[in-house]
């Protein structure tokens, strides 16, 4: 079995860990979100690649849920000892080798999917992930400029709106610089067209899955596809599990119900949607907008959990299937 997962950082990584677990002889390509990737002192950054990359490599910090296990910090402190930051976002030891490696490769003339590939040899994550392109593509949030007088805005760049400001402030619009002219990263539409299910994860329904459906091509190519495409919620009771999506979802004009996410990819792009357990109220809504939908156990607790959620999701494929 093909199966296509368009994937953010933590809740995309985790998520394709229990279906790794559940169906351990598929043949998994996971389609990566780089709209997060930032330079940063000279290097580029990309930590959607790099969660999913450490995750099903073995090398992720488990509490975190993003960088490097076993980390240490002393480039950070020399940087800071030299006054050069950004100090709120915390590149380690370990990780910055990721960093200088991918640098290194683009600075060769490589495309970031082959650099990827690379990197992949390394932490074998028994899928092939692809970024969703090669072209660079920065998220950024437009917000309200209290320097720049009445009524006044101005863009930042998505780490600095959510790392260092902690999604605290009014997103007014969710900008993906440069993704009208991106082109998709070579195999990323054969992926698609070729897919048996297409998943989407409990990633961010904005930040992470929009980013990589805004790449002209992807959402013709999921929506065109004759496999099933189901999606998990990463809203359960009413909230992100974890993080902070209901900012980014708002600055969209969607609730951040369960249901709301499922209504705002609509019936032509997904034909099934599991809700958590807690919002079984939300399966008639969803079902009248024309979406399969099933109220299962959503919580990514620990590894059979998540590959039950994997299992599901796989099911009500086969059910839309008909
Ligand atoms: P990011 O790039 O690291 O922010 O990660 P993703 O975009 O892949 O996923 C973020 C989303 O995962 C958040 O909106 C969370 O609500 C969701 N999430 C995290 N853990 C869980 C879980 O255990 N269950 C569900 N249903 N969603 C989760
Ligand atoms: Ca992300």
């Amino acid at each position: 079995m093909r199966i296509v997962v368009l994937a953010g950082g933590i809740g995309g990584a985790r998520f394709l860990r229990g279906l790794k677990s559940a169906v351990p002889e598929a043949e998994i390509t996971v389609i990566g979100n780089t709209g997060d990737d930032i330079h940063l002192f000279g290097l580029k950054v990309c930590p959607d690649l790099d969660t999913v990359m450490y995750t099903l490599g073995g090398g992720i910090h488990e509490e975190q849920g993003w960088g490097r296990a076993g980390e240490t910090f002393a480039v950070k402190e020399e940087l800071a000892a030299y006054g050069v930051g950004p100090e709120w976002f915390g590149l380690g030891d370990r990780d910055f080798a990721t960093h200088i490696v991918r640098t290194q490769m683009l600075g060769a003339g490589y495309p970031l999917s082959a650099v990827t590939e690379a990197l992949c040899a390394r932490w074998r994550p028994g899928v092939r992930l692809l970024p969703m392109s090669d072209d660079r593509v920065e998220t950024h949030v437009m917000i309200d400029d209290p320097e720049g007088g009445e009524g006044a805005r101005k863009a930042v760049h998505f780490q600095e709106y959510w790392v260092r400001l902690h999604a605290s402030v009014a997103a007014h619009a969710i900008v993906p610089v440069g993704a009208e002219t991106a082109k998709p990263a070579p195999g990323v539409l054969e992926a698609v067209s070729g897919a048996d299910v297409i998943l989407f994860p409990p990633s961010n329904p904005v930040v992470s899955v929009g980013t990589i459906l805004g790449v002209p091509g992807i959402r013709e190519a999921v929506a065109a596809s004759s496999a099933p495409v189901v999606g998990l919620s990463p809203i359960v009771g009413g909230a992100p599990v974890r993080g902070m999506a209901d900012k980014v979802l708002e600055a969209v004009g969607v609730e951040a119900t369960a249901a709301a996410v499922a209504r705002h990819y609509g019936s032509g792009l997904i034909d099934g949607w599991l809700v958590d357990s807690v919002d079984t109220d939300a399966v008639a809504e969803v079902e009248a907008a024309g979406i399969r939908c099933r109220a299962v156990p959503l919580m990514m607790t620990d590894l059979d959990a998540t590959a039950a959620m994997a299992r599901e999701a796989l099911a009500l494929a086969e059910e839309v299937r008909g």
